[in-house]
């Protein structure tokens, strides 16, 4: 199938990538050039983490510096790519009957912004983002994700951003070494994904005491599911992007197809 864009899972770590050049950010930008071009991308985000299933339904979604603590100059970013209203119904469509709100008070938040700006820095392609319902279960997730699926035929790129480790208890300044139990749940998660087991990542809670220390909460995760959900027998898998930041946080990005 010659139209069927890969999906995408970012580990986008700390904010400040949005501003940085580094090996990471190389990786995003290389994604952005490599990939055929969407005509659209749907993005999950850790940091849309609410009550309630939601797209955006904004033609011009503001850019949200949704952190605190961090240099002026990134609260001055702005990622102005347009939005895709029709996308948003279509994706309203595609969960029936899972009611979907079409939202217009939320627009890109920085899990959404601080990789596109590197992938997209034209900020030309629209972006529409879809909420994470922090009451459902993992399960629930994963069958978003496969409804979603039909999406990548119709030239939509689905891109879920958030970190497959993401403890910030842990997390250390500096150059540190990563934990061991962040490395062995990044290479038992990258083992499954590569055997194609990747539904087992579903019952991560689970999944024992490297899995707790690694997701302590699902956010940075979920997007993972979604991403992992859209699964094609074609599709080939690679991780192009790797690394732990701050020992805790890893930065691994799954690319589907
Ligand atoms: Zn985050």
């Amino acid at each position: 199938m010659p139209n069927l864009l890969p999906a995408v899972f970012f580990g986008h770590g700390n904010p400040m990538n949005a501003l940085s050049h580094n090996a990471y950010t190389e990786a995003w930008a290389e994604l952005g050039r490599t990939i055929p071009r969407p005509k659209a991308i749907l993005c999950i985000s850790a940091h849309w983490f609410v009550p309630r299933t939601g797209v955006t339904i904004s033609t011009a979604p503001k850019t949200i510096h949704d952190f605190g603590g961090f240099p002026k100059e990134l609260y001055a970013v702005q990622y102005p790519a347009p939005g895709d209203p029709e996308l948003a119904r279509r994706v309203q469509q595609l969960l029936a009957p899972v009611p979907v709100t079409l939202d217009d008070s939320w627009g890109l938040d920085h899990g959404t912004w601080s990789v596109l700006c590197h992938a997209y820095p034209q900020a030309d392609v629209p972006v529409v983002q879809l909420s994470i319902d922090e009451n459902k279960p993992a399960s629930f997730h994963y069958e978003i994700g496969e409804r979603l699926a039909p999406l990548r035929e119709e030239g939509v790129l689905i891109a879920g951003s958030g970190n497959i480790v993401h403890n910030l208890q842990a997390y250390a300044w500096g150059d540190v070494e990563p934990y061991d139990w962040a490395v062995r749940f990044e290479q038992d998660a990258r083992a499954r994904i590569l055997s194609g087991d990747d539904r087992s990542l579903v019952p991560y809670e689970s999944l024992g005491r490297d899995a707790q220390l690694s997701i302590p909460s699902p956010d940075h995760f979920l997007p993972l599911l979604y991403v992992l959900a859209t699964r094609q027998k074609q599709d080939a898998v690679s991780f192009p992007v790797e690394g732990v930041d701050g020992g805790s946080i890893s930065m691994l990005a799954v690319k589907l197809g």
